[in-house]
């Protein structure tokens, strides 16, 4: 059999893979083709309502067919391997295929080994995330069930996707906990790695008096570093030491990491933790100038979101037809966007570039308080918006 090959190559049908593919046909590009192991596809910010009980599975999941735009090569499979010298992907079910440029887009896999017991913790009814679909309604169910003791929410930093959102199973809970008459019988504590609860100062003052609100301790710079699952205890890294917390309730934003593979055939670099070694202004390779990058994948030096693609994809799309006839190359800018809850009603938007500046998308009104309007577009509307224009690589 010889080996097929195409012109562009896209690794993962994820938000990145499918939105680049729509683009590419949509600019002409006549041969694009598509690697993607799932056959539904979710529009995973929702998975934050699931978890906070504001909305259900079937409110984000769509087969993939209905998604993969017409004209696009589907490989139904997974890359187990990419050789960047010789242009070739291998793939689980044995096939090889060749490319002109290749696009990764994965995603970021949930490193559950990073926290030891954590993985155990999950099989537990009182420990979730609302990080992987098959653990969202079970977030809910858990947080929902709770009437008095201890829930811990721990969010990490180490390559959350818009690790903001972590904090919305946490204020829709918190407000169905008041509305419910059992929030004074409730301990909550917020563990949080990072410095700040959302990238801009601004956000994170109004999600720490939010949190204060509902009588939240807050924790900043504070990691789980093992869970005992039996005793339903964490320990935990602070900046004044360690110390161990019982909970009733664990909520985990959980670290991620990148596929194996990536380092396995050199794409990753010096300090890259094994993510993909794209310049974050051309997301093309460092060494690879036929490879690119964009999504949670990526080191783009920012915070990766779904809003970030919005600027990726158009970026990605243009540089590649440029790159091979020598044009000059779009920049990245590193804005990226993280809507969070504050409440069963409203919602704030984090919106920075890459130095941490702000960065609305409109000067007014200010749309990093938290607002009715804002809960509404992120839940009802947004969703629609990915589906019928994002996806079909209808961004400019
Ligand atoms: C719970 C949650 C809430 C979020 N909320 C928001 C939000 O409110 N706003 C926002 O802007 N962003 C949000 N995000 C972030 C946003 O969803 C991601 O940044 C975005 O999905 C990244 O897209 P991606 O295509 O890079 O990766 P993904 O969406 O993860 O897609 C990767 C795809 O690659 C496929 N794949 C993986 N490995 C292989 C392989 N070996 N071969 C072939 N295919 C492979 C996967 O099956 C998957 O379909 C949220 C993320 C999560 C998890």
């Amino acid at each position: 059999m010889p080996t097929p090959r195409h012109r562009v190559l896209i690794v993962g049908g994820g938000n990145a893979g499918i939105s680049l593919a729509a683009k590419l046909l949509r600019g002409g590009c006549p041969d694009v083709a598509l690697v993607e192991p799932k056959d539904t596809h979710h529009y995973r910010p929702l998975l934050s309502y699931v978890a906070g009980g504001a909305a259900t599975l079937d409110d984000l999941t769509r087969p993939q067919a209905d998604v993969v735009p017409r004209g696009v090569h589907l490989y139904a499979d997974r890359v187990t391997s990419v050789d960047p010298h010789s242009a070739v992907v291998h793939l689980a079910g044995g096939e090889k295929v060749a490319y002109g440029d290749l696009v990764l887009c994965p995603g970021s896999e949930v490193d559950w080994d990073a926290v030891p017991g954590l993985a155990e913790a999950m099989a537990t009814p009182h420990a979730s995330t609302s990080y992987l679909p098959e653990h969202a309604p079970d977030a809910w169910r858990m947080l929902s069930g709770l009437t008095a003791g201890r829930a811990v929410f721990a969010i990490s930093d180490r390559h959350v996707p818009c690790s903001p959102v972590g904090l919305k199973p946490l204020f829709l809970a918190a407000d169905h906990w008041r509305a419910a008459g059992v929030l004074d019988d409730l301990t909550v504590d917020l563990l949080v790695e990072g410095p700040r609860l959302a990238g801009t100062a601004d956000a994170d003052r109004e999600l720490r008096a939010a949190a204060e609100g509902y009588g939240v301790r807050i924790l900043p710079g504070t990691a789980l570093t093992s869970v005992d699952a039996p005793d339903r205890t964490v320990r935990v890294r602070t900046p004044e030491g360690t110390t161990t917390i019982h909970y009733d309730a664990l909520f985990v934003a959980p670290p991620h990491r990148a596929p194996a593979w990536v380092m396995a055939g050199g794409l990753d670099g010096e300090g890259t933790d094994g993510f993909v070694d794209v310049d974050p202004l051309t997301l093309q390779h460092r060494r690879f100038p036929r490879v690119w990058a964009l999504g949670d994948v990526a080191t783009v030096d920012t915070s990766p979101s779904g809003g970030a693609l919005r600027k990726q994809v158009p970026v990605v799309a243009h540089n590649i037809p440029a790159a091979l006839v020598g044009k000059p190359l779009r920049h990245y800018d590193g804005y990226t966007v993280a809507p969070v809850t504050t409440s069963r009603s409203e919602l704030l938007l984090a919106e920075h570039a890459r130095d941490g500046h702000p960065e609305p998308t409109i000067p007014f009104p200010d749309l990093g308080r938290p607002r009715r309007s804002l809960y509404w577009f992120d839940r009802h509307l947004e969703p629609q918006v990915y589906w019928h224009r994002l996806l079909r690589g209808k961004v400019s």
